[in-house]
């Protein structure tokens, strides 16, 4: 009796489970950021979310979640019902949490459902606008002497902008003043305001201040230049050949999510990532969406698998961890 109850049960949750994936989504659904709004991780989500909502014809809300370098919102959708309507939308900074981080609380490779990769984003190194430095190699000079005296914003550990500051760090030989923020946004605001004196952050979050002078800015991080910001030297030019890194994204569910949501939200990111609005909005801002036939979760779970390895030993070499 007991089995054919049993039976019967799982009968009703499989149809469910196959009306659920025909009809989604007939609700709204979260797409968590880890870090706070108006930074460089919640503005390319909300560019992708906007036009993933018209295709899915549900809309699609952006809810940040900062702290803990981006662990807080990603343990908060590792821990998620995998209906579809919670989705995640981080960064680099989930190939690096499980290093950083010695009691984290999510496998990234076991506790999502890839969807797709979404872009690489490169990094800047900028200063309050009176910081004395007047170019890179200024500023390298001006680390090595002072650097300890340096106060230097990021988005917490495992952000984009810690990694960045932690390549600088080694590149120079100097420790500076961490200064924690939960988003890159508000560490922007306090750059710009001139409490804090330099960031390291995407382009998505500097090019503006940049291009109005509100901040001085001293490199790009990637090996080419960035159309939109033609005269900014990479990291390269200057001396700094390690301090290497462009931030890329990735759309992940929990783990568990029915495969056919899952094909639909790859289509629904495939379809906002060819979208010319967002390719226009995305050049503005220094990046350019991944090639089409890397918005799968194969390939989000390829680059995410090298990008542990890669960052490891680095993590290991510098000595930094968190709890
Ligand atoms: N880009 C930031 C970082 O990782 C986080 C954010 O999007 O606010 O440093």
């Amino acid at each position: 009796m007991l089995k054919r109850m049993t039976l019967a049960a799982l009968g009703i949750a499989m149809s469910m489970g196959g009306a659920l994936a025909q009809d989604y989504p007939t609700q709204p659904i979260t797409m968590i950021v880890p870090f706070s709004a108006g930074g460089p991780t919640d503005t390319v989500a909300r560019l992708v979310a906007q036009v993933m909502s018209k295709d899915l014809g549900q809309q699609v809300l952006v809810q940040n979640v900062g702290g803990a370098g981006g662990t807080l919102g990603a343990g908060q959708v590792a821990q998620a019902n995998p209906d579809g309507y919670t989705l995640l939308l981080h960064h680099i900074g989930m190939s690096t949490a499980p290093t950083l981080y010695r009691n984290l609380a999510f496998d990234p490779l076991k506790a999502f459902s890839p969807i797709g990769l979404i872009t690489a984003v490169p990094m800047t190194i900028v200063a309050r606008k009176d910081f004395e430095p007047t170019d890179a190699k200024s500023l390298v000079e001006y680390l090595k002497t002072k650097g300890s005296e340096v106060t230097y914003a990021n988005a917490g550990i495992g952000s984009a902008s810690h990694l960045c500051g932690m390549l600088l760090q080694e590149a120079v030989g100097v420790q500076m003043i961490t200064v924690p923020y939960q988003g890159a946004a508000p560490a922007m605001t306090d750059v710009v305001g001139g409490q804090v004196d330099l960031l390291c952050d995407q382009t998505t979050n500097t090019t503006n201040q940049i291009k109005a002078g509100e901040v001085k800015a001293y490199a790009v991080t990637t090996p080419e230049r960035v159309a939109a910001l033609p005269d900014l030297p990479t990291t390269k030019e200057v001396g700094l050949e390690k301090l290497d890194i462009g931030v890329w994204h990735g759309l992940y569910g929990p783990a568990g999510m029915d495969a056919a949501v899952v094909s639909k939200l790859e289509g629904a990111l495939q379809k906002a990532l060819a979208d010319e609005t967002v390719k226009a909005r995305f050049a503005e801002l220094g990046t350019t969406p991944v090639a089409a036939d890397q918005v799968t979760p194969a390939a989000l779970t390829s680059e995410l698998t090298s990008q542990i390895e890669l960052w490891r030993p680095i993590i290991q070499a510098a000595g930094t961890y968190a709890d």
